[in-house]
């Protein structure tokens, strides 16, 4: 059972690595056939993460050519062999590659139904960012009510869900964000304390970490922005405490002689969302946990702004910019 398709479509192509230069907008891409156990999705909006500009750049490996975008929303338009559960109309969210594009055909147990009354921006506002958020707070770490959190780049895609995230566990927040307008927003979430990381007063944030928590050192950091921050973070950490670093917005963290962890005797951690995130259970349990946050209105999500597809090298100049606040989208 079909929806009359097109053969062609509009995609975002990548065939080398490079700047955002090498994103190139082509209207005459084929459109996919879902194989064994996929569907066929047709795209109304699409995430863009920093991820991506990882792929594009090179920093993480992947085949070119090579269509980017690692989550879409919209409605199912075909149904591969051996695929049990989803049907064409469905209205479903994904979690794979080639999201910038009108259509993907993506595994159906990387593929997810939104309950109604959720819209597709709120959830890709929050899927990738979600529950990389959701699955860090509780397994990474498991954050306990009472902790000190160093949370870097709050305002971000993930930060700005991970900023009440935390708050509603009960912790409380120390987030760094670029800009006055950027700590407005982390403050209006509930952050305890909130330092402008750019700003003269808030460059030296260790030792205004140090001064909030009483000369101890927070519990636990959740560091995404890597090179510019990894020193300071080990810094910024109690004795015993944990260190989370899970991104590289300004660069890789080099790499760490394990003897730096002994004096405070640190944990350190790694993660990637697609690790808690395996099985289908697993799947299940953390988009169940989004969708029910985002129904009740316990978690609020940002659209920083839903950008047309032909201009996706600006969102990649936005992001790597520091422009955006929240969460850009992309409208295929
Ligand atoms: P964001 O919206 O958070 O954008 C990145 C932010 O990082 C910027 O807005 C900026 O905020 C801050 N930043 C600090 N230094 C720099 C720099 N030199 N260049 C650019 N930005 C900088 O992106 P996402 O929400 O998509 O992702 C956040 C981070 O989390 C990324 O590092 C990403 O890779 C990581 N991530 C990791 C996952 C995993 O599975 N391990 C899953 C999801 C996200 P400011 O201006 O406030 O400094």
């Amino acid at each position: 059972h079909t929806m009359s398709l097109p053969t062609t479509m509009k995609a975002v192509v990548i065939e080398r690595t490079g700047g955002p230069e090498v994103l190139q907008f082509k209207t005459d891409q084929p459109v996919p056939t879902p194989q064994e156990g996929e569907v066929l999705v047709n795209n109304k909006i699409s995430g863009v993460n920093y991820i991506d500009t990882y792929f594009r750049t090179g920093l993480y490996p992947s085949p070119k050519p090579e269509i980017l975008g690692r989550e879409g929303a919209g409605i199912v338009a075909a149904v591969g062999p051996n695929v049990s559960g989803f049907e064409v109309g469905d209205r479903v969210a994904w979690l794979e590659t080639s999201g910038y594009a009108e259509y993907t055909a993506v595994r159906a147990a990387r593929t997810v139904k939104i309950p109604d009354g959720l819209s597709d921006e709120d959830v890709m506002a929050s899927f990738l960012s979600g529950l990389t958020v959701l699955s860090f707070a509780k397994e990474t770490y498991p954050v306990q009510k009472g902790d000190w959190v160093l949370l870097h780049a709050a305002a971000g895609g993930a930060g700005f869900l991970m900023t009440q995230i935390l708050k509603s566990i009960g912790a409380k927040v120390i987030g760094t964000a670029g800009g006055a307008e950027k700590c407005a927003l982390v403050k209006s979430l509930g952050a305890d304390v909130v330092i402008d990381y750019r700003s003269e007063e808030g460059k030296d944030w260790v030792k205004l970490v140090k001064e909030a928590t009483g000369g101890r050192g927070v519990d636990v950091v959740y560091d995404s922005v890597g090179k510019d921050t990894w020193e300071g973070s080990l810094e910024a950490v109690k004795r015993k405490g944990t260190i989370v670093w899970f991104g590289n917005a300004s660069g890789p963290v080099p790499p760490l002689p394990l003897s730096k962890l002994s004096p405070k005797c640190v944990k350190v951690a790694r993660p990637t969302l697609f690790g808690y995130i395996d099985t289908r259970e697993e799947f299940e349990y953390y988009t169940n946990e989004l969708f029910s946050l985002l129904k009740s209105g316990q978690l609020k999500t940002k659209i920083h702004k839903i950008y047309p597809m032909e201009d996706i090298a600006q969102v990649h100049k936005d992001l790597e910019g520091r422009k955006t606040m929240g969460k850009p989208l992309l409208k295929p």
